[in-house]
């Protein structure tokens, strides 16, 4: 039997183990994907287990380690290079290989989310204004893909000194996201993406702002985040539920570790909410 892990902090209400579980079950895979709590300071330690352990198949990484994972690992694949976070780690023997399936579930989930309003296809957003709350992993994975869709991005965050250094990483044909301050009684644009854990605990994340017609909160729940659930009340704006981009996320991180296609349908009946 080979491992996958999960490493973060917190990560026991994670819906990742349930997910890749019922997928290498419906696969026949002899694998097990386990959650593992991992503090800082015992990343680097974390990590060493995996080279040694010879039945480590590989890993998903995710808050609050994206960002500091990138330079422990031994190689690391330019797209995750480019976004600057690492969501997915492979074993290649002793070897750990990073990448960044956080891009490709974002825009999965967008171009495949229903419009409860004429919008156009596809990927949703071109020349459009978009604010994301964060400056994480996840936030630059966001911010680079709506970035390479030709859109404005402005980012938000708590800590100000992370936005700033997101912002000037963060580049495409020499245009950069825009740092703002948090928004309060403002209207944020065209649409809006939760990138913090904002809604884990019941608190709204876009608190006093008006909605924009598309609400993308990644926070992924097994109940619907305060967030979603207004958004999911107000006429014309379409949400795009964090369950969404888990999904796709870890079809694609499954087939990295596996190298078959993921049975995304069984995947998807072990969420615990349609989406
Ligand atoms: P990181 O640790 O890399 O970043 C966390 C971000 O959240 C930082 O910007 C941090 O701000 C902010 N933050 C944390 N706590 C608070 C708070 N109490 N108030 C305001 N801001 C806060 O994590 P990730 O980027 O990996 O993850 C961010 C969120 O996105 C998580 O909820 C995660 O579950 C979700 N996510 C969902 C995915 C999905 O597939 N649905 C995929 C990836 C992430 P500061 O810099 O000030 O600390």
């Amino acid at each position: 039997m080979s491992q996958v892990w999960l490493i973060g902090r917190p990560v026991a209400h994670s819906l990742s183990p349930a997910m890749h579980n019922a997928a290498f079950t419906k696969l026949g895979l002899p694998h097990r994907y386990e959650a593992k709590e991992t503090a800082d300071d015992q990343l680097a330690a974390t990590l060493d287990r995996m080279r040694r352990e010879g039945d480590v198949l590989g890993a998903n990484v995710t808050i609050p380690h994206k960002e500091t994972v990138l330079r422990l690992l031994d190689e690391v694949d330019d797209g995750a290079r480019r976004i600057g976070a690492v969501n997915t780690i492979v074993s290649r023997g002793a070897r750990l290989i990073g990448y960044n399936t956080d891009k490709h579930g974002f825009e999965k989930a967008l171009e495949t989310q229903p419009r409860r309003a004429p919008w156009r296809d596809g990927f949703p957003f071109d020349g459009d204004r978009i604010l994301i709350l964060g400056a994480g992993g996840a936030a630059r994975a966001c911010a680079l893909s709506l970035l390479e869709h030709g859109n404005n991005v402005d980012i938000a965050n708590r800590d100000p000194a992370r936005a700033d250094a997101l912002a000037r990483s963060i580049e495409v044909e020499g245009r950069h996201p825009e740092v703002v301050a948090w928004p309060r009684g403002s209207e944020p644009g065209d649409a809006v993406v939760n990138a913090t854990p904002l809604g884990l605990n019941g608190e709204e994340a876009l608190e006093d702002v008006q909605l924009p017609k598309w609400v993308i909160d990644l926070v992924p729940t097994a109940a619907e985040t305060p967030l979603v659930k207004r958004a999911k009340a107000t006429d014309n704006v379409t949400v795009v539920d964090g369950l969404s981009m888990l999904l796709y996320q870890a079809a694609r991180s499954f087939e990295l570790w596996t190298g078959v296609p993921a049975p995304i349908e069984t995947m998807r009946a072990a969420l615990p909410r349609p989406v």
